[in-house]
């Protein structure tokens, strides 16, 4: 039943968690061993189910922590490091065993010979790396399982914070989060939110194998901040891109944030001011955020990298274009995010550096620059222009989606609040 007992012999005893009570190790085990051979006996019928041969396996699992090797791990479950050579240098995805991360699983089966029949990593609740031997050597095979998506209606009238309201409407903290940042653009949700204000959000809860394990996408929303009627839709267009859009087709979002960074204002936007370093009055184009080194910077807007790279007293900078008239600058970061370089397309919200201290600076923090036309702009106070709206060539297929939408959060109100009456009919 349990790992130590069906590999005797191996020395793998000092693989199972050292837990207070051995029974309570045993019986986790056991059950852990169990969960595995009902998967790796239904996956094997089906490959097989001419012959009913199917070798028996015996499965041990680990918990990847920080500090785990491949070698490290291979070697406590009873195998040398030739027997995991072989294993990644198999076909198909049976290399990418060599990255590991703290948090996943791996798991070994052994066969009745005691030899190694397959390795299963389990990256996630959906992903997992599954390399099983056959008469050549190992193969690996990516499993990724695509949860049903099944929607989810919540609503809820506000009485102190958005949170509490949400979190006794059944929403998760992060669901709550995802809502305002929908609407943040246009509703300010510390200084603008009202008693009575009230919303609606149909949701996608997540299923795999019936059960339900967590939320994914907003699909619509509804916020009524002050009596204003907000409504947001997840639309797709043709090329696939997903954003929220209101039912008449602009976009929720303005086409630039007015913080790139989550930290406060250290130095203003300030075309008199004397400088820090040099102690002579010199304009400061900027806002200047201070925050810890590594604290990630988001792209203020989409556009392209026109510069990534060191700049003088700047120190690591970058500079994005958009459009044709403005651009954004992003000064003394510790390092620049992943696969940002000259000309690289980069979206609104997408990590692009990390704060630092390079360059002529008296500490850690961003600098940050909006410039129109050349012409530097206080980014907290100018005008900014709203994101797209769905293009005039979608508009047909966009409408006749949104009245969809519309219609359908209105049959959930209705069978909600119908709800709610019959139940306070049989309190
Ligand atoms: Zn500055």
């Amino acid at each position: 039943m349990s790992y130590s007992l069906d590999l005797n012999g191996n020395p793998v005893t000092n693989s199972a968690p050292k837990e207070s009570t051995p029974v309570a190790t045993e019986d986790r085990s056991a059950s852990g061993a169990n969960e595995r051979s009902a998967t790796v006996n239904t996956e094997l019928a089906s490959a097989e189910s001419a012959e009913d041969q199917a070798p028996k396996l015996n499965w041990q699992e680990h918990k990847i922590k920080s500090g785990d090797t491949l070698s490290s791990l291979f070697r406590e479950a009873g195998f040398n490091d030739a027997i995991m050579l072989k294993v990644i240098h198999g076909e198909g995805d049976a290399s990418k065993l060599q990255r590991l991360y703290a948090g996943e699983t791996i798991a070994f089966a052994t066969d009745a010979n005691g030899d190694l029949a397959a390795v299963d990593l389990k990256r996630s609740l959906l992903e997992t790396l599954h390399i099983s031997r056959n008469e050549d050597g190992f193969k690996g095979e990516t499993v990724v399982l695509k949860p049903e998506a099944r929607p989810a209606f919540a609503s809820g009238v506000i009485d102190g914070s958005l949170y509490v309201a949400a979190r006794e409407a059944g929403m998760s903290d992060r669901l709550a989060m995802e809502m305002a940042g929908i609407f943040g653009w246009d509703i300010d949700f510390v200084y603008d939110v009202r008693k009575g204000d009230r919303f609606e959000v149909v949701y996608e809860e997540l299923y795999l194998d019936g059960e339900k394990f967590d939320t994914g996408r907003i699909l619509s929303a509804r916020f009524i901040n002050r009596g204003e009627d907000n409504v947001a839709l997840l639309y797709t267009d043709s090329h696939g891109d997903s954003d929220y859009y209101s039912p008449d087709g602009s976009s929720m979002r303005k086409a630039f944030l007015r913080t790139p960074i989550n930290a406060r204002v250290s130095s203003p936007f300030n075309m008199q001011r004397r400088h820090p370093v040099l102690d002579v009055v010199r304009p400061h184009e900027g806002t200047d955020y201070a925050a810890p080194p590594g604290t990630p910077i988001k792209a203020a807007g989409h556009g392209r990298v026109h510069f990534a790279g060191w700049k003088g007293g700047y120190g690591r900078t970058v500079i994005l274009t958009h459009g044709d008239n403005i651009t954004t600058l992003y000064a003394h970061m510790s390092r620049l995010g992943k696969g940002i370089r000259n000309g690289s397309r980069v979206k609104q919200g997408e990590t692009i550096g990390y704060v630092g201290s390079s360059g002529m600076v008296t500490g850690p923090h961003l600098h940050y620059e909006f410039r129109k036309n050349g012409a530097p702009r206080n980014s907290r106070t100018v005008d900014l222009p709203d994101a797209k709206p769905v293009p005039k060539s979608e508009m047909a297929r966009f409408s006749k989606f949104a009245k969809q939408q519309v219609a359908q959060l209105e049959v959930y109100r209705d069978g909600h609040q119908q709800l709610a009456m019959a139940q306070d009919r049989d309190e």
